[in-house]
């Protein structure tokens, strides 16, 4: 059954909202640049509401939101923006502001984990059960499935701030983690290759010498993951891996740090299906939400 959801992808930049039952049918679209919460929340709820009018009630809203944030349906903050240090956005309760004009399901939950869940049902991870989704774009963040349900637990994955052998021979750079230096995202985000090199990610050519630490320090990273979540695949999104040539180094570089270890064909024969591009591209995190919404409807 095809219901028409509400997806919005809430950004720490920007802010995309879309109405539809698909990839195929989406009916309404519209984006904006994060703002304070009163005014960005607002811009919300009126294409909530332009969508009622023109399209008809949704079955459901899905929210994928930058962190951290509280997923835990129990929780007596459940749907709030936690202790993120985006300016004014610390403790702001996204779910109740929109539970106050609507009254159909609304899912809450982490942007990665919305991005995971619309690969799995329009992308790249259809028929799996367990996999993750990471994106190395302004920050490093991480969601997935582990046995067909979406992770959480404590509080919900923090896979970007994951420790790190930094070699500071080879590299000196401290890392722009405010709480860890040098962790994955205070090493390998966007904004730290900036920081270190001097000059924004995307004008590196594709020889810098850049991009293989890049492809090192993700490669660490997805050997940490597969070693303790056993992920049938590994989708890796972002601005920063626009760089397709990361591709082939990172996964040749998985191959040697896990030295044979795991004898699945997966990595040993197919690891160009196993760390993949988002098959959604850019609208992951989008589509993302709107499967969140759908996940939701009663
Ligand atoms: P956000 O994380 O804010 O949602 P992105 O995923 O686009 O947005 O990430 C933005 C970061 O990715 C910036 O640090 C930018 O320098 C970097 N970036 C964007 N496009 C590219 C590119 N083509 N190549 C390398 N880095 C890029
Ligand atoms: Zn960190």
């Amino acid at each position: 059954m095809n219901y028409l959801t509400i997806g919005i992808e809430a950004g720490g930049t920007k802010f995309v909202c879309a109405a539809g039952t698909g990839p195929d049918d989406l009916r309404a679209e519209t984006r904006f640049p994060t703002t304070t919460p009163a005014e960005t929340l607002a811009r919300v709820v009126d294409f909530i509401r332009t969508v009622q009018r023109e399209h008809g009630e949704p079955a459901a809203i899905g929210v994928a939101a930058f962190g951290p944030l509280d997923p835990d349906p129990a929780s007596p903050t459940y749907g709030h923006i936690t202790t993120t240090p985006k300016p004014g956005w610390a403790h702001t309760d996204f779910l109740g502001a929109l539970r106050r004009h609507f009254d159909v399901p609304i899912a809450f939950d982490t942007d990665v984990n919305g991005a995971a869940l619309g690969e799995w049902r329009w992308g790249a991870a259809q028929g799996l059960d367990t996999f993750i989704y990471l994106t190395i774009g302004t920050g490093i963040g991480g969601g997935g499935m582990a046995r067909g349900n979406l992770l959480h637990g404590l509080l919900h994955p923090e896979m970007g701030h994951i420790r790190l052998s930094r070699d500071p021979q080879r590299d000196p750079f401290a890392g722009i983690c405010p709480f860890h230096g040098d962790c994955l995202e205070g090493l390998a985000s966007g904004p730290a290759i900036e920081k270190r090199w001097g000059q924004k990610a995307e004008t590196l050519p594709p020889d810098h010498p850049a991009w293989d630490l890049e492809a090192d320090y993700l490669a660490q990273a997805l050997h940490t993951f597969i070693c303790t979540l056993s992920p049938q695949k590994i989708i890796l999104g972002g601005g920063v891996m626009e760089q397709r040539h990361l591709f082939p180094r990172i996964r040749a570089r998985v191959q040697a740090s896990l030295n044979g270890y795991l004898q699945t064909p997966a990595i040993l024969e197919d690891i160009e299906g196993y760390i993949v591009p988002p098959a959604l591209g850019k609208r992951a995190g989008v589509l993302g939400a709107l499967a969140l919404g759908e996940g939701a409807v009663k």
